[in-house]
């Protein structure tokens, strides 16, 4: 070094100062220390006072009591916040968003339209404190490249667990060309998710594994949403509904269902699916049948709630879905706190994408006037949303060896539900993207 001229030398330093700059700030960004004032251990349903997180290459090390800095961690001074793991949404809509004209998109929107549509979705839902979410239904497997572009860090959104396009039967609800007129109605077939027999629902599942989705969805009855006279009747036969189930299982697929109809629902579980979503008419034996066989319930008051809302408005809806809308929201919450009582297992859903995506956090005063407590509420949205997913190695709890994906809000969200619709801080694999101001 003694013979390298100063130019050269003061060219050598400018690139090892940018090189230690570079690498102190990737150590940084490596290793952090997050002092959490209070700390929902979701685990157990307690708010722990003063934790220190030790973070390191995106997961968690260790959590502490006190506030700690170890030699190279960044801090984080979340002391005066209460920090929760990243909310997980089991249920979402990213390329979709429901308005009047969403009825004549099918006709005027590409793909591209619901791609652009679903990166302003994501970063929404990130924004709004969830890390995770299931996308439960697109069109044209946009949310399988969203999941994509999201993983290889092109755009901010949250973990994405995408069943592409929902499986449904001729005519049922997700059948892509329902309403619409001969001409343009044609004859949509596995590809297309729509099945009719055993052999065309094994293919179908087979078809969304070769898409790159990472479960399968199914309209087990009719909706609310679609133009299509029936919101409950049953829309697979039984083996039907088992030649979905046993195929998806061979390729690692769990099974999310759609249902309101009491016996379309009892079939669906029979057959062994993962989740009923919506539930709206089950009764005291279907409840019997999901504990009996371990089947999660994913509510979706807030999409109920939201239709009902808009149903009230002149024009909102056409005529055939209004009727249907104006009586879901307050069914689903009367069947939430039956199925909630009876011990049916519940994981937090609600159907973004009808309502409005970032407000997903409206959910949980819905739960809790539905009469769950808050702590059961939050659980729903990470301990127990992480099981649903199969993920509770990665996701679900701040605790060692998992994402460190976490969220902070002002004041006590036991005592204070809403604080979880104004959340402060998000962190996502120990990344910040949202922080106080
Ligand atoms: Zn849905």
């Amino acid at each position: 070094m003694k013979h390298i001229t100063l130019s050269a030398k003061r060219l050598l330093g400018g690139l090892l100062g940018l090189t230690l700059l570079t690498l102190s700030t990737f150590v940084q960004a490596e290793k952090i220390a997050v002092h959490a004032g209070w700390l929902f251990d979701s685990e157990t349903g307690r708010l722990m006072e003063k934790r220190t997180i030790h973070i390191d290459g995106g997961k968690v090390e260790s959590v502490e009591r006190g506030f700690h800095q170890r030699e190279g961690e960044r801090v984080i001074d979340l002391s005066a916040y209460s920090v929760l793991p990243g909310l997980m949404d089991m249920h979402t809509h990213l390329s979709y968003e429901f308005g009047p004209r969403t009825y004549t998109e099918a006709f005027t929107w590409n793909p591209a339209d619901y791609t652009l549509r679903s990166v302003n979705t994501a970063e929404r839902t990130l924004k709004a404190g969830f890390t995770t979410v299931r996308d439960l239904g697109d069109s044209g497997n946009v949310t399988v490249s969203l999941r994509n572009a999201i993983n290889r860090g092109d755009i901010i959104g949250p973990r994405v667990y995408t069943a592409g396009k929902s499986i449904a039967t001729t005519g049922g609800h997700a059948d892509p060309t329902n309403g619409h007129n001969h001409r343009l109605m044609g004859s949509p077939g596995p590809a297309e998710g729509v099945v009719n027999g055993v052999a065309s629902a094994r293919e179908a599942v087979r078809q969304r594994y070769k898409d790159g989705a990472d479960l399968i969805k199914i309209t087990a009855t009719g909706g609310v949403l679609s133009v299509a006279k029936s919101g409950q009747n049953p829309q697979f036969m039984q083996d039907e509904l088992e030649a979905v189930v046993q195929t998806a299982k061979d390729y690692g697929f769990t099974v999310a269902v759609h249902a309101h109809g009491k016996e379309g629902m009892e079939r669906a579980i029979r057959a062994g699916v993962d989740s009923i979503e919506h539930g709206t008419y089950m009764d005291d034996e279907t409840m019997k049948l999901m504990v009996k066989n371990g089947t999660w319930y994913v509510p979706t008051l807030l999409a109920g709630d939201w239709v009902t809302q808009k149903a009230a408005i002149e024009g909102f809806f056409p005529e055939m879905v209004r009727t249907k809308a104006a009586k879901i929201g307050p069914l689903i919450q009367d069947t939430f706190s039956r199925a909630h009582k009876k011990g049916v297992k519940i994981a937090y859903g609600t159907d973004t994408g009808v309502s409005r995506h970032g407000d997903n956090a409206k959910e949980f005063a819905l739960m809790v006037e539905g009469g769950m407590s808050p702590a059961d509420a939050i659980r729903s949205a990470t301990w127990n949303a992480a099981q649903l997913l199969q993920a509770e190695d990665e996701l679900g709890s701040i605790a060692p060896g998992k994402w460190a994906d976490m969220i902070a809000v002002v004041g006590n969200p036991l005592e204070d539900i809403t604080t979880l619709e104004r959340v402060q801080f998000v962190m996502k694999g120990g990344e910040v993207y949202k922080q106080p101001e």
